[in-house]
């Protein structure tokens, strides 16, 4: 028999904290803080699989549910003293959502449920405090209606802020128990006529319905996009809890509470959190009240007066830090946690590892080593390469010049300029136009989470460090700016307003998330530094991994940069990118729109300098790491003047009139570049290319090696070969102008001949190629197309609906598709090496800086990937993380 129902409190609990899967994050671990013995209101979980259950049963639950709960809800009335629905002595409890992986606002909880107009009658008198019992039962109205019934959370806000104006006050805090019992009976009076039904007062009921709104709520539309956008399968469903209720809205000696036993924001060692006096639930994130420091180092670095905890309550302050303590040193991470006291009691709500940024995540791998508390392989496996990201991005020039228009909380670091945007469609449709926007709100909320994606950043006027903004930018990593509570955000007027200064739609502003400040204009920004635990993180990583990590640069600024951050050489070199720099292209030009060899040729012999000097500059810079320059790839069309003005120009060089290099130009023109006349078919049609690049790259490596003494081994790169002949033929060429440039300059070096396997045919038939290949580089990017067919130009017209509709799991550009683009990389490596068991492979293309796509290739035995410079550390810590996973 199925076991479907799970109970925790009392100091025990049938579940543990690995059962994630079976029980949700949130029920396995109250299951696993009740047995460690801290102070867990009972409670029980009913199963993910009841929800599978339930979708595949047309929402129906199994059939002994009904008495599993019932069993467990009897055990929780033992262990409380009070029973469900009792008019006297009412047991209360919340029912609470909890997938396997935390989705942050996504399912929604309600509390006090139990309440009816008796059982509120015999809390009031159980508790001795009336306001205590109507402001429950009224918010309990409030959520039930709203998350089970449906009935919009601003119907009960409208009467509070209508009632609250008639009594003339501004506070929540200000009313009392008659006027909570006043607004429940509106509230009800509303719920009756929205639904045209009373509100349920019968408690099973009230339960059944808001379990199945847990379950149901695991298919709403928010859900569904934060699914979509973090890889949550569908098929996992949520657990449900059901759990006795504490009460932090019992008076001032109750409170409620959210901390992380670190910052999550800097990683630094510090109790971090928020609380409010005489609250419940939600309260504290949903900034209708400002929350108030934990500690008192915190509010006093945030100049606050309301007390910290640490300050107002040191008894109950000092039984959390213990419990933190212990809470970290049993789950070998920073916790972030929910608790409540209720009269000086502390109860613990939830456990989870919290979320963090980057730059914390960093800070605490590599200080809990520090700490003896994990060892360096799991330090390494915490961090989440992806997320390395938000500390590769830039941070504001501290003497850029500044116009300061106000400052909010640091919620999120990193710094972002961009078009001020008020809604989260603006947001996503200026970002599809390429546009960096920022996107500007009151406060977020889940709606919002397409909007915030597309941003380059968020400024939100209200909410505070654990608002929803704040929480899913630091999940995204986007700078945050929370909490501008000078800002004026007028949604209506598209204007942002602050201290008589105004900011329209469109115009330009920067945030800061790491200090706050928002500015006018867009600000100068300055490259991240990378010492520190960053770089301790990375001695680790690259201790670990066996894939070597190289990266795409075609100038010599990327290629320093990509140095700095640790590349071992450049595996994609691309040369056609020189040609566009200066007056290059007017050479390039007159090359491409010659007639005849000889045009060719001279057009040709003003390139080499140039070519030779770029390859010089590269050289040195990699001082003797490997470097892979690819032959010119793409169509030659793709350098042909457009403009008359660009035709004119040409054509004087030439000697020619701009209408006969029209028609030439013309003649060009091609129905499928991609397809068409480009890659090492140029090479094979127009030798002297290919030969001038290669005399540039052997007299660059020369000189390089005669003046500096470090070896040079340039490895010179085929693309788009798809036969062993193409390859053996061009490759031929290289070599005799090797021993020309040899001959001549009296100095010999090595070197390797390659190719890309970019093509099905190359990858089927890569024992043969590998005949004529010192190495192998698998170009996915044109492998993705030209395997699935599809144009990576030409897909986002409907590409974002294949991932939508699950044709495919992620974007194949974004991630390697391992079921078919990746069987043909398994396959070329196989085939390649069985004719040259040394045969270096590797990867060029957008999937080397791929974490996913990274894994893959860690299994398929290549030796190295490339990727773009800011993603070699990326590409370090994944491939790390492979060999350990491994
Ligand atoms: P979420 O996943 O959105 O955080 P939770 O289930 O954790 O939702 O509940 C939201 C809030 O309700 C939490 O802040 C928690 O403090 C409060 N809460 C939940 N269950 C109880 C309970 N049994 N007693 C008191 N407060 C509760
Ligand atoms: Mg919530
Ligand atoms: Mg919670």
């Amino acid at each position: 028999m199925t076991k479907w129902v799970y109970t925790f409190g009392d100091g025990a609990a049938e579940g543990r904290a690995d059962m994630k899967n079976l029980l949700g994050g949130k029920g396995a671990n109250l299951a696993e803080m009740a047995s460690l013995g801290l102070p867990v209101p009972p409670g029980l979980t009913i199963t993910t699989e009841v929800c599978t259950y339930y979708y595949d049963n047309g929402q129906k639950y199994p059939e002994s549910l009904k008495a599993d709960v019932d069993a467990a809800v009897e055990k929780i009335e033992k262990s409380v003293g009070a029973k469900f629905g009792d008019a006297k002595n009412p047991l209360l409890v919340s029912v609470r959502s909890g997938a396997r992986v935390s989705m942050p606002g996504m399912m929604d909880t309600v509390l006090n449920l139990g309440l009816n107009d008796q059982t509120v009658e015999g809390l009031a008198a159980m508790s001795g405090n009336e306001r205590f019992a109507w402001d429950s039962y009224r918010r309990f109205i409030q959520m039930y209606s709203d998350v089970v019934l449906g009935v919009d959370h601003y119907h009960f806000e409208e009467l509070i802020e209508m009632h609250k104006e008639d009594k003339g006050v501004d506070l929540d805090t200000d009313l009392t128990a008659e006027d909570w019992k006043l607004l429940a009976g509106q509230f009800k009076a509303k719920t009756e006529e929205e639904l045209g039904r009373p509100f349920p007062q019968d408690v099973q009921e009230q339960l059944w319905g808001a379990i199945s709104a847990v379950f149901g709520s695991w298919q709403i539309e928010r859900a569904k996009v934060y699914r979509r956008l973090n890889n949550i399968p569908e098929s996992w469903g949520t657990a449900v809890n059901v759990q006795a209720m504490v009460f932090g809205n019992m008076g001032d000696t109750s409170a409620t509470g959210v901390a992380f036993t670190r910052d999550p924001s800097t990683g630094e060692n510090e109790y971090y959190g928020e609380y409010l006096i005489n609250a419940q639930g939600e309260d504290v994130v949903a900034g209708i009240r400002t929350p108030q420091n934990l500690t008192k180092r915190a509010r006093e670095a945030a100049g606050a007066t309301a007390p910290s905890m640490e300050e107002s309550m040191p008894e109950v302050f000092g039984q959390l830090a213990d419990v933190f303590v212990k809470l970290e040193r049993h789950y070998k991470d920073m916790q972030d946690i929910e608790f409540t006291v209720q009269h000086g009691k502390l109860w613990m709500l939830q456990t989870r590892n919290g979320k963090r940024t980057a730059k914390a995540a960093l800070k605490i791998a590599v200080d809990m080593v520090a700490e003896g508390l994990i060892d360096e392989k799991t330090a390494v496996l915490r961090v989440e390469p992806a997320a390395l990201d938000q500390l590769l991005h830039p941070t504001l020039d501290p003497d850029a010049p500044r116009d300061l228009l106000t400052r909010g909380l640091p919620a999120s670091p990193g710094a972002a300029s961009g078009a001020v945007v008020f809604t989260a469609d603006d947001a996503e449709a200026w970002a599809k136009d390429g546009r960096d926007v920022i996107l500007c709100r009151l406060e977020t909320s889940p709606e919002d989470i397409h909007g915030m994606h597309a941003a380059k950043g968020i400024l939100t006027a209200r909410g505070g460090m654990t608002s929803h903004a704040a929480v899913v930018a630091r999940g995204m990593g986007r700078p945050c700016v929370s909490g501008a509570g000078q800002l004026r955000i007028d949604a209506k007027t598209e204007t942002l307003v602050c201290m008589g200064r105004e900011v329209k739609k469109g115009e330009k502003i920067t945030i800061d998330g790491a200090t706050g400040e928002v500015m006018v204009g867009a600000v100068k920004t300055l490259q991240p530094e990378l010492a520190g635990d960053f770089a301790s993180l990375m001695v680790w990583a690259d201790k670990y991994r066996k894939l070597r990590v190289r990266t795409n640069a075609d100038t010599p600024g990327d290629t320093q940069t990509a140095r700095d951050f640790g590349a071992e050489g450049i595996g994609l070199c691309r040369t056609e990118h020189m040609f566009f720099e200066g007056d290059r292209i007017v050479a390039v030009r007159e090359m491409i729109l010659a007639e005849a060899v000889d045009g060719r040729k001279r057009a040709l012999a003003q390139l080499l300098p140039m070519q030779r000097g770029d390859f010089v500059a590269i050289f040195k810079i990699m001082r003797g790491l490997p470097v892979t320059i690819r032959l010119l790839d793409p169509p030659l069309h793709e350098f042909l003047p457009r403009e008359d003005d660009e035709f004119e120009d040409v054509a004087k060089a030439m000697g020619t009139t701009a209408d006969l290099l029209k028609r030439r130009a013309a003649e060009l023109h091609e129905f499928n570049p991609m397809l068409g006349h480009r890659g090492c078919r140029l090479g094979i049609t127009y030798p002297e290319i290919y030969e001038m690049q290669a005399r540039a790259i052997f007299e660059a490596a020369v000189e390089v090696e005669k003046e500096t003494g470090d070896t040079v081994v340039p490895e010179i790169m085929i693309p788009l070969v798809a036969t062993e002949k193409e390859l053996a033929i061009l490759r031929a060429r290289v070599e005799a102008m090797a021993e020309e440039v040899f001959a001549e300059k009296g100095h010999t070096l090595t070197y390797m001949v390659g190719t890309m396997i970019e093509l099905p045919r190359a990858a089927i038939c890569a024992d043969q190629i590998a005949n004529s290949a010192d190495f192998f580089s698998f170009g996915t990017n044109d492998l993705t197309q030209t395997a699935i067919g599809i144009s990576r130009d030409d897909a986002g017209r409907f590409l974002e609906e294949y991932v939508r509709k699950d044709i495919f799991a992620i974007d194949p550009f974004v991630s390697i598709d391992q079921d078919g683009v990746g069987a043909l990389v398994k396959l070329g490596a196989e085939r390649g090496r069985s004719t040259k068991p040394n045969l270096k492979l590797g990867i060029c293309g957008e999937h080397g800086g791929d974490p996913a796509s990274v894994e893959f290739c860690h299994g398929a035995g290549l030796d190295y990937v490339s990727c773009s410079p800011y993603r070699v550390p990326i590409a370090r810590l994944a491939a790390a993380q492979a060999a350990l996973k491994g």
